[in-house]
């Protein structure tokens, strides 16, 4: 049989008991399985029945067996075969029902493809659904669920939820000084410095809007956002990015209002963005390239 196969051009594994085929089945990965039904260890139906419990994709079976009572093959059929072969095998009728079994193993590889291409292709939409397409940030309608889903966290949890919201300052002035192109590439800048300082899995980093950013912080209180905040300060000094428009520093810097509040149940998650943008407003006047934490 494994030598009449073979001449068709398929290539054949074979195993001497239900066992081992089922081992062969996990390392081999056929598009057919050919079945004797008595076989020491475990049976053929056995077999079937295990493959067929045990595994979604389908990969056809089909019996070989001496027996030919109706009975039998719809046993064979009812264990999770296919098709069933009476022996002596006719190797003309064999060869025909493997050119079928091909067809099905076609089907089945291009279906495999095609799911799997899909998932790739909603993977990335996903991340383009959830992220700005400048920064690569969290966009704002990521921001919204994430915060809802966190306001409901720590509300559970009686636990402060932290919100810093930051502006970039004076920043028209720089795209009229620098040109809109140049404005974009600082605000990845600015970006890639944010990610650099969330570092729990929890906070997000995200694009409010324009030239406004937000991180959401839970289970932090305010002292340590403020850290948070301070140390994104630290690093936009550090990239000294030349802001020669800026009324406050020779460099862009960015105002920041911070809230924190452990959320109950008249707490709406609309409320730590206004409160935020308060503080923000207040840094602002204050005088700019300042953090200001709701008292
Ligand atoms: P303030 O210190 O009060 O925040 O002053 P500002 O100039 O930063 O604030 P304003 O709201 O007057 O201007 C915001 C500027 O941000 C204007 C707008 O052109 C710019 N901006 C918003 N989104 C983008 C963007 O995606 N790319 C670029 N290059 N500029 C942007
Ligand atoms: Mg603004
Ligand atoms: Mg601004």
């Amino acid at each position: 049989m494994t030598a009449h196969l073979e001449s068709l051009g398929h290539t054949v594994i074979t195993g001497d008991n239900g066992q081992q085929a089922l081992e062969l089945y996990e390392s081999a990965s056929p598009d057919l399985i050919l079945l004797d039904v008595i076989m020491p260890v475990l049976d053929g139906h056995q077999m079937a029945r295990q493959i067929r419990s045990t595994y979604q994709d389908w990969v056809p079976i089909i019996f070989l067996s001496g027996k030919n009572n109706p009975d039998d093959i719809v046993a064979g059929i009812e264990s999770g075969g296919d098709d069933y072969l009476t022996k002596p095998i006719n190797l003309t009728v064999l060869k025909a029902k493997m050119g079928a079994m091909q067809r099905i193993a076609n089907m089945r590889h291009q279906l495999l493809s095609t799911t799997q291409e899909l998932e790739l292709a909603n993977h990335a939409l996903e991340k383009m659904a959830h992220s700005d397409g400048l920064t690569g940030l969290a966009n704002r309608r990521f921001l919204d669920q994430h915060l809802l889903r966190m306001v409901g966290q720590c509300k559970r949890y009686q636990q402060p939820l932290s919100l810093i919201l930051l502006d970039i300052d004076h920043f028209k002035a720089y795209n009229d000084l620098y040109g809109h192109q140049a404005g974009d590439s600082c605000l990845k800048k600015i970006a890639k410095a944010m990610k650099h300082c969330i570092r729990r899995p929890v906070d997000l980093a995200g694009r409010y809007g324009g030239e406004e950013f937000c991180i959401i912080l839970p289970d932090t209180d305010s002292k340590g956002a403020l850290t948070v905040a301070k140390s994104l300060q630290r690093c936009i000094h550090q990239l000294a990015i030349p802001h020669q428009g800026s009324k406050t520093q020779p460099f862009v810097t960015f105002s920041a209002g911070c809230i924190t509040a452990t959320p109950d149940e008249m707490t709406e998650m609309i409320s730590f963005y206004s409160r935020a943008d308060k503080a923000l407003y207040q840094a602002k006047k204050n005088g700019r390239d300042q953090i200001l934490t709701e008292s």
